[in-house]
């Protein structure tokens, strides 16, 4: 068997990598800036940490705030109108997932006939068939990994849908952890277990690899380490450069080995309830890794090491064990409710989630137990009670 392993041509990584935006934009020989970005970051003032140094040298910038989060489809029709209209020679993502989905689909879809709509994994027709104009991604969350994936997540009326290709890969990512200190707290935690969550779901993915294992490990290494100092303490910068090296690996892990059935549970949460991606992987983290436990125990005990316990006195079986208390232990410690009642979900939902959930196939194929409509509504049913 053999593997196909994708990464982003260039990565700059570290405190302070923004400094290497200017030469980028250079070498990719853009001088017509498109900026896209959520408004909430613009009245931070990020903003201007990225344009001011592009105006300098002469630059056009032209900025687009009108990112919302997990952003409806009728979002990305009209970014990309909108990009469609200008003669942008550059786009560069600057925000979480939200913003760096957007900036993807516009770089491409600035250059390809029809709608957003039109690319849709689930529902859509037509196929992506150039790379569009050149893209820079700089997440401001420690969270999505979308900085390094071929992926944008679309919010429909009742669950996600995702444009992919590799197309849609960044010509650069600069993952600058000085970035996402002004995170609070709850978005630290929700980007923080989403981040978690891909690593774990890629490591125990029917397409793991060695490499993606490799990544994947270091990444629960790092997030599980720091992510209780990262919520605590936001400015503490070894617990940032821990969460934004883990979600940069976990980003290159899922991409490359899949996740699987926390994404798939997760993406009707947010489409019918609006829950936040990363508190949806999170809710439901302990109950599907706790249902899949028996197909998945060695993996599960590895996990449990990364995490930092030694697993020397357990069996397998009570290893993984351990290990779904031990993630229950870290989703409650860093806020984030362990149950779907609290919030605010009724009984009664549980079958039109169960239903969108198994429509999910593509992303469920990975999962290391076959999950039927009927093991979909029992995980349901456990992270209800
Ligand atoms: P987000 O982009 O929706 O941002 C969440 C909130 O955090 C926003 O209000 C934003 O303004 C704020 N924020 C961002 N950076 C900040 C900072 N440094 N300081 C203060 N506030 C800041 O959240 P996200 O979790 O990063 O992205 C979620 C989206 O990404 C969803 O649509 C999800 O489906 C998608 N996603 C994509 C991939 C992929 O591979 N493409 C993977 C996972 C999730």
């Amino acid at each position: 068997m053999s593997n196909k392993i994708t990464f982003v041509p260039i990565s700059y990584t570290g405190w302070d990598s923004l400094e290497h935006l200017v030469s980028e934009v250079e070498r990719l020989n853009a001088s017509n800036i498109l900026i896209v970005t959520d408004p909430f970051l613009e009245e931070l003032g990020m903003t201007n940490k990225i344009i001011e140094p592009l105006q300098a040298q002469g630059w056009k910038t032209s900025v687009y705030t009108e990112v919302v989060p997990e952003p409806p489809l009728e979002v990305g029709e009209k970014l990309v109108a909108f990009t469609k209209e200008h003669k942008f020679d550059l786009v560069i993502g600057l925000g979480g997932g939200s913003a760096l989905d957007l900036a993807k689909l516009a770089g491409v879809l600035a250059t390809h006939e029809g709608k957003v709509a039109d690319y849709l994994n689930l529902t859509g027709n037509r196929t992506l068939t150039h790379k569009g104009i050149p893209k820079i991604l700089i997440p401001t969350t420690s969270g999505t990994g979308s900085e390094v994936t071929n992926i944008s997540v679309l919010s429909l009326e009742s669950s996600k849908d995702v444009v992919t290709h590799d197309y849609l890969l960044p010509d650069v990512a600069i993952v600058d952890p000085a970035l996402t200190t002004s995170l609070p707290p709850k978005v630290t935690a929700a980007t923080g277990i989403d981040a978690l969550t891909h690593a774990i779901e890629s490591y125990v993915s029917k397409n793991a690899n060695p490499v993606t294992d490799a990544l994947a490990l270091q990444a629960i290494r790092l997030i599980s380490g720091s992510i209780r100092t990262a919520v605590a303490d936001g400015e503490n910068k070894e617990a940032r450069m821990d969460m934004s090296y883990g979600s940069y690996l976990a980003g290159l892990s899922f991409f490359n080995a899949g996740v699987a059935g926390v994404h798939a549970l997760a993406y009707p949460l947010g489409g019918q309830f609006h829950i936040s991606h990363g508190e949806s992987n999170a809710v439901l983290l302990p109950y599907v890794m706790g249902y899949i436990r028996q197909s998945c125990e060695k993996r599960m005990k590895d996990i449990l090491e990364a995490m930092g316990f030694s697993s020397n006195q357990f069996s397998q079986e009570e290893a993984s064990l351990k290990c779904i208390e031990e993630l229950k232990k870290l989703v409650a410690d860093v806020g984030i409710p362990l149950s779907l009642k609290e919030f605010g979900i009724q009984e009664e939902a549980l079958d039109s989630l169960a239903d969108d959930g198994i429509k999910q196939k593509r992303i469920l194929a990975r999962s290391p137990m076959l999950l039927e409509r009927e093991d979909i509504f029992a995980i349901y049913q456990a992270a209800f009670k």
